[in-house]
């Protein structure tokens, strides 16, 4: 993937003023719009180009970040095969790629003309989007539903997805024709603009870090009648602040306080769900897991659930008492008095 000088492409220098761009944007696609220019492969990619410059020259942030991060394209580029590892099969030309690759990179987001424009005639099927989706523990635990507020593009309502604003003149017994042609200020020429969109999404069962959700139809709107888009989400964990995951299992510390672990008890230990009571079996030591069965995450294909583990660890009062340590002392004295004690300390003799 190749630096893209947006201001070589608009031919504008690099202080150049914003209505000078402006300017320069519409004598450019005035020239090279694919209307005007119907059947030219290279008129159509210079199109693009050139909408692709004004959308991120023509807006201030974009055009601070573009300026500001120029300088350090070789570390964008190692970034990149990252990014190309989210592409999806069936995004579009290899050129839509391209482009589409070096503005994410930069910007993190799509075109808003991405993957579809008024590049041809006739239908032309919207893009497919790719979001991240953060999800707690607790959202693959319950499961279904997760509501989602996306940008999606959609039809430009000024100009109908054309991209153009034309007038045409109609003489008697003949075609009308096209006597002026300005890029559509709502879109800039796209055909397309960003709605935001609420969206259900169905957690599938067994997703994890990384997971790929696919909700066909839910991209881009398509233009001119063409299809719409698939929307992916990449599921990115969240981390838990009590359990640590491993692969569908869950893992988890259990202080136990001395008395509790030698004599046994009961303790309401949450889960991902209600709390539970754990039985803790009298003689219990450090590390020992107690296991929650079916209190994990769920496995895909209906291959059942993974479990929730607790891990203990013993405490012991930090300031004893002067009673606890009187029956601290007499505790050692009994342990001593018993003697069939093997040595806890064995490996270091
Ligand atoms: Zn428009």
């Amino acid at each position: 993937m190749e630096y893209r000088d947006y201001y070589k492409i608009l031919g504008v220098a690099k202080d150049v003023s914003e209505p000078e761009i402006k300017k320069a944007f519409r004598k450019l696609a005035r020239q090279f719009h694919p209307d005007l220019n119907p059947g030219n492969r290279s008129a159509e990619e210079r199109f693009k180009e050139i909408n692709e410059a004004n959308e991120v020259l023509s807006d201030p942030e974009k055009r601070r970040k573009y300026d500001e991060l120029g300088s350090h394209w070789e570390q964008i580029q190692r970034d990149r095969d990252y990014a190309r590892q989210y592409a999806q099969p069936g995004e579009g030309s290899r050129e839509d790629f391209d482009l589409r690759d070096f503005f994410t990179t930069f910007f993190g987001e799509r075109m808003s003309g991405f993957g579809g424009g008024p590049f041809a005639a006739g239908p032309h099927p919207g893009g497919d989007l790719q979001y991240e989706i953060a999800l707690t523990l607790e959202d693959l635990y319950h499961g279904p539903r997760k509501l989602l507020s996306l940008s999606v593009g959609e039809t430009c309502p000024t100009c109908h997805g054309q991209g153009m604003i034309t007038t045409s003149s109609v003489r008697e017994g003949k075609r009308p024709v096209v006597t002026s042609a300005q890029p559509c200020e709502t879109c800039h020429g796209t055909g397309q603009i960003s709605k935001q969109r609420e969206v259900e999404v169905k957690i599938p069962k067994g997703v994890k870090e990384g997971s790929k959700i696919r909700l066909a139809g839910m991209g881009d709107k398509g233009i001119r009648g063409g299809s719409a888009g698939d929307l992916y989400l990449v599921v990115r964990l969240l981390p838990h602040r009590l359990f640590r995951l491993n692969g569908y299992d869950l893992e988890a510390d259990l202080p136990v306080w001395v008395d509790e672990a030698a004599l046994g008890t009961q303790i309401a230990v949450p889960t991902l769900g209600q709390k539970v009571l754990l039985k803790i079996p009298p003689g219990s030591q450090s590390e020992r897991r107690l296991r929650l069965s079916g209190k994990g995450l769920h496995k895909p294909h209906g291959e059942g659930t993974g479990d929730l583990y607790y891990r203990i660890r013993v405490m012991v009062p930090e300031q004893a008492s002067a009673k606890e340590r009187e029956l601290f002392t007499e505790l050692g004295r009994l342990r001593i008095e018993r003697g069939n004690e093997p040595s806890i300390r064995k490996n270091l003799e």
